[in-house]
């Protein structure tokens, strides 16, 4: 049994078989999926809501990614107050700073995340939160400072936690997260050659801590790299984590779908549906 916490099913690259997809996914023992609702942005932002409301598994967020941080309006911002509010909104996301690519500035990177962290709090859902620093091996601090310290100065106090989701950081980075009441989410990447810092954080992290995603169709694990991702992938991320912890790939899949449950206190939000 596995959980996908994180998945842009809601993806062009998906239009020609989203069906046989989701599918694929049920086959390969996925039992929930987050369909995450940034979309394209601005008109498109219940995208998330759509696919929640046609499959039962699937639960959705809603966001404007740091990416299209730059095209957020008012409206867009009553909208997603809104559309939180609809069933099967599980969190608020994916939000944060993005340094690597810049596609929006940083002060206003920086403006469009405080602003959904309000909201969020407004109606009490946690955030997923996208953090990547600038440099090439994602070793940068300075993305990870300024994400840090404003998640502590504008939502720590909240309770209400979140998810740093395709973690690529540090240990450090983690623990900090941890300590605001974070649970960890680890992505495809955990696979790939290169990618020692995040298995050495994800060895670190505690198992009741931590959550899988694919993050699809991006980041296909070791050994689709390359090609599309999808949420039946998610088992390639379990099976890494579970060869670093010395523990088989199902207990991962055991105890990340446990940890996802209680994080979002399902049951009782499955009753009120
Ligand atoms: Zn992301
Ligand atoms: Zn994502």
């Amino acid at each position: 049994m596995f959980v996908d916490s994180h998945a842009h099913l809601d993806g062009k690259q998906f239009n020609a078989d989203r069906e046989q997809v989701i599918f694929r996914a049920q086959q390969a023992g996925v039992e929930t999926i987050v369909a995450i609702g940034n979309g394209d942005g601005p008109g498109t932002l219940d995208c998330g809501i759509q696919l929640a409301a046609k499959y039962e598994f699937i639960y959705a967020t809603v966001g404007i990614h740091p990416h299209e941080a730059k095209l957020a309006t008012d409206a867009d911002f009553a909208e997603m107050e809104q559309l939180a509010k609809r069933p099967k909104v599980i969190a608020w996301g994916e939000i944060g700073l993005d340094y690597f690519y810049d596609h929006s500035p940083r002060e206003l990177q920086k403006q469009v995340f405080v602003k959904q962290m309000e909201l969020a709090r407004g109606v009490k859902l946690p955030i997923v939160i996208h953090c990547r620093p600038s440099g090439a091996n994602n070793n940068n601090e300075d993305a990870w400072d300024d994400c840090l310290r404003l998640i502590a100065q504008h939502w720590a106090p909240s309770g209400l936690g979140g998810i740093l989701h395709c973690f690529t950081g540090a240990w450090t980075h983690a623990k900090r997260a941890l300590d605001m009441d974070f649970v960890i989410s680890f992505a495809g990447n955990v696979t790939f050659p290169k990618a020692q810092q995040i298995r050495d954080a994800a060895k670190q992290v505690p198992l009741d801590r931590m959550l899988i995603e694919t993050d699809a169709p991006y980041l296909a694990p070791v050994p689709h790299r390359g090609k599309r991702n999808e949420p039946a992938f998610v088992k390639e991320t379990a099976r890494q984590i579970g060869e670093l912890r010395g523990l088989s790939t199902e207990e991962i899949g055991r105890q990340t779908t446990n940890n996802f449950y209680r994080f979002f206190s399902l049951p009782e939000k499955l009753k009120s549906i």
